[in-house]
């Protein structure tokens, strides 16, 4: 009884957050919500990493970030500057960062959609010069969707992850919770 209402709620999660469509987490290793791009690059080791949490779990993954363009990263990372998030010490990669950081305090004055541009064009120059400031534009990341894991399922995927030398950063204690894996 208990386990078909917790089927229940998780359907019913899942139906708002995969556009309408009832995804069964226990019949699916993955799901991918409506226009996120699976890195090419990295879809096997993705599937393989879903397929082993779920033999260990019994609950597929969803993946809610893949393959970025230069200016949807310049959307999150102008999200994250808005908040007041400290960008430079947040990704790995400081010396990009920075220069997104840098651009930023040029034009903040400017209207959106020109920061945005701004942004990008860092971004995209930094991505054309091979400097990736987010692993996700290059194929290598994925975000999975934590809010719907209990603390054992979080431990699982990190120990199953580490075990794939898949980095696990852990975002779930961010505004936007979520696990950020990066592949290479
Ligand atoms: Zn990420």
């Amino acid at each position: 009884m208990l386990a078909g209402a917790l089927l229940c709620c998780l359907l019913l999660g899942e139906s708002a957050a995969l556009g309408g469509v009832a995804v069964d987490l226990a019949a699916v290793d993955l799901a991918v919500l409506p226009d996120v791009e699976m890195p090419a690059a990295i879809r096997a080791r993705v599937e393989a990493l879903a397929a082993a949490f779920r033999r260990e779990t019994g609950r597929g993954l969803v993946i809610t970030d893949g393959t970025r363009r230069p200016e949807r990263q310049a959307e999150l990372m102008l999200r994250n500057l808005e908040r007041g998030d400290d960008i430079v010490r947040n990704y790995a990669n400081k010396r990009a960062a920075r220069a997104v950081a840098d651009a930023h305090a040029k034009v903040r004055r400017l209207p959106r959609a020109e920061i945005l541009a701004a942004l990008a064009a860092v971004i995209r120059a930094q991505v054309q010069a091979g400097d990736y400031v987010s692993k996700h534009l290059r194929e290598g990341a994925v975000d999975v969707r934590c809010t719907d894991l209990n603390a054992s399922q979080r431990a699982t995927l990190k120990r199953l992850a580490r075990a794939r030398g898949v980095e696990v950063v852990d975002e779930s204690r961010t505004p936007t919770p979520h696990y950020h894996l990066n592949f290479v």
